[in-house]
């Protein structure tokens, strides 16, 4: 019985490459003291806790260079990866979560399953899926990584930091939660 339960668990061992958004040098969107990337490093240091604890493989990818990360990722041979970042708007009116993927239907899944995880969490608005990458018009260096990468690869983005209601439902250890419950719900759908 015990080593029928062991070999379950270990089959169903992931490895996940991890990005906090932005760069000591490249902060990001910030509102008053609250910075983008100060942010990302707290979630997903969490995330990468949550993880390991749970007797997954969890690496972190430096987020300096786009290239750089991409190789990382495809020489770990990960089952799937995220990079995180937070939202903002000049007008303070944009609000919700949404999550970017490249259109592969293992990505979609994963958006899906860490949207949901989200806005249940986060009791945000719903603003779906988002393809993030359209074929020869790469227009953020960031979506560099959705279509570049071996793994499925997305880009959540929990809640604009520019606006008033989405700051109310900031959490970090929330939206940690919610990466963590999203992964395991997109790992268990996965069909065989
Ligand atoms: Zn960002």
């Amino acid at each position: 019985m015990s080593s029928g339960r062991r070999v379950f668990y270990r089959r169903h061992k992931m490895k996940i490459a991890l990005s906090a958004g932005h760069t000591p040098f490249r902060q990001g969107g910030e509102t008053g003291m609250i910075s983008e990337y100060g942010l990302t490093m707290v979630i997903i240091g969490d995330l990468v806790f949550r993880l390991q604890k749970a007797g997954h493989e969890a690496w972190i990818i430096g987020a300096d260079s786009n290239l750089e990360q991409i190789k990382r990722i495809n020489e770990l041979d990960a089952d799937c990866g995220l990079e995180l970042h937070f939202n903002s708007h000049t007008g303070d009116k944009l609000n919700g979560t949404e999550v970017l993927h490249a259109g592969s239907e293992k990505g979609m899944l994963l958006a899906e399953c860490v949207q949901k995880a989200l806005v249940d969490r986060l009791g945000t608005k719903d603003l779906g899926i988002r393809l993030g990458h359209f074929q020869g018009n790469v227009t953020k260096p960031i979506i560099e990584m959705l279509k570049d990468t071996n793994c499925p690869f997305i880009v959540p983005e929990p809640l604009f930091l520019s606006n008033i209601f989405d700051l109310s439902r900031l959490d970090p250890a929330g939206i940690a939660i919610a990466l963590f419950d999203g992964l395991i719900t997109y790992f268990s759908r996965l069909k065989p």
